[in-house]
């Protein structure tokens, strides 16, 4: 059994992926081909946004965005602890101060009223206040309705950290929709993923995506040879486009098939463990599917025994780890993280996880020896 299956992938998608490998073989057009636009078209009119900039990663999609919006040292740039450490590195990368806010939860997502004291300690320790990046973790759309109003009031541009959120929604509107600019990845264990690594950035912000293309090809101006900012190669590969615009095509579908996963393990696990919440107006991508249970190494054992393979995210939120313990948090620390990083165990969650494996998973789950 996999925790992710790409194979099962692959093999639904058939001679679909080598063609489109071949294609690009033949034109050779490696750097910047035409499946680099094809794909951002198809990014945007997927999620309704106006404009997607495709690069080489999530990473890269969030310090883009940072590097556009003139992120620098002395501005604070508010992030949950409960993430990937990109989430923070890109901040602190910039010379800017990230300070660390704790989560609600049930969502796993930034808690707004630990943003709001945040604010206040950045504030008080003399930082201009510049951005906030919810995390959509796990698949789930952050509390924009509450954050948004937030980062109005006190002029925080909002950066919507999408790595594992892309294909959900809040409200209605699409992810890519919800923030000033929402970065994503397609890192193959991603709900969207390539062959290797990969991410976008979606903004309906004509200025912004203009300076976000200049800034992927290090800077460049109406020349290649006229760099008119400093910028990095941040560019996606011709071939990861080709295989994203195949895996797009039958994204709509392996959602459907995630949300029939989710439901099947919140049908047979809930009141056993902690099943994921979603808030109302809320759907998931299920990136994860992540249960909280007091006695998580015995159970990660138990299905390791049973030959069901599970994961931690995360097992130390970044505020305790060596590189990120300098930095600023919310006052009264962040307990909801740490209590969370001992309790979280995400199970296999794939659109192509058969009836019979889940049955499996469940039953070892369940069984209590
Ligand atoms: C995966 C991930 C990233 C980074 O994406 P890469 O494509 O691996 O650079 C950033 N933020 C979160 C929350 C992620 O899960």
């Amino acid at each position: 059994m996999h925790f992710i299956d790409l194979k099962a992938q692959r093999q639904r998608l058939g001679d679909k992926i080598d063609a489109a490998i071949q294609r690009v073989l033949d034109h050779g057009n490696f750097i910047m081909g035409p499946e680099v636009g094809e794909l951002e078209k198809g990014l945007a009119g997927f999620t309704g946004s106006r404009f997607a900039i495709s690069c080489a990663s999530g990473t890269d999609a969030l310090l883009l965005i940072l590097m556009a919006w003139g992120v620098k040292p002395g501005d604070a740039v508010f992030v949950p602890s409960f993430t990937f450490a990109s989430t923070a590195e890109v901040v602190a990368l910039l010379g800017a101060t990230p300070v660390f806010v704790d989560i609600e939860e049930d969502s796993f997502n930034m808690d707004p009223a630990s943003l709001e004291a945040a604010i206040r300690e950045a504030r008080r320790l003399g930082l201009s206040l510049k951005a906030v990046i919810p995390v959509d973790l796990f698949g789930q759309p952050a509390d924009y309705r509450r954050i948004q109003p937030l980062a109005d009031e006190h002029k925080l541009l909002v950066l919507a950290d999408a790595a594992q959120s892309f294909g959900a929604t809040l409200d209605g509107k699409n992810v890519g929709t919800l923030g000033h600019a929402t970065a994503t990845s397609f890192f193959p264990a991603k709900p969207l993923g390539c062959y290797g690594d990969g991410g976008a950035i979606l903004t309906d912000d004509e200025e912004l995506a203009s300076v976000l293309k200049s800034l992927r090809v290090h800077g460049k101006g109406k020349h290649k040879y006229d760099n008119v900012r400093i910028g990095i190669n941040g560019r996606l590969d011709t071939l990861q486009a080709a295989i994203l615009i195949e895996k797009l095509a039958i994204f709509p579908e392996e959602i459907v098939s995630r949300h029939r996963v989710a439901e099947t393990y919140n049908n047979h696990l809930s009141g056993t463990v902690v099943v994921p919440e979603l808030r109302s107006g809320a759907t998931s991508v299920w990136a994860q599917y992540t249960i909280k249970t007091a006695d998580r190494d015995g159970v990660a054992e138990r299905l390791k025994t049973a030959g069901i393979p599970t994961a931690v995210y995360y097992p130390l939120p970044l505020h305790q780890q060596t590189a990120y313990a300098r930095y600023p948090t919310s006052p009264g620390g962040l307990p909801v993280s740490e209590q969370l990083a001992q309790t979280v165990l995400s199970l296999p969650m794939h659109p192509y996880l058969t009836a019979e494996d889940q049955n499996r998973i469940v039953a070892a789950l369940l069984s209590r020896t």
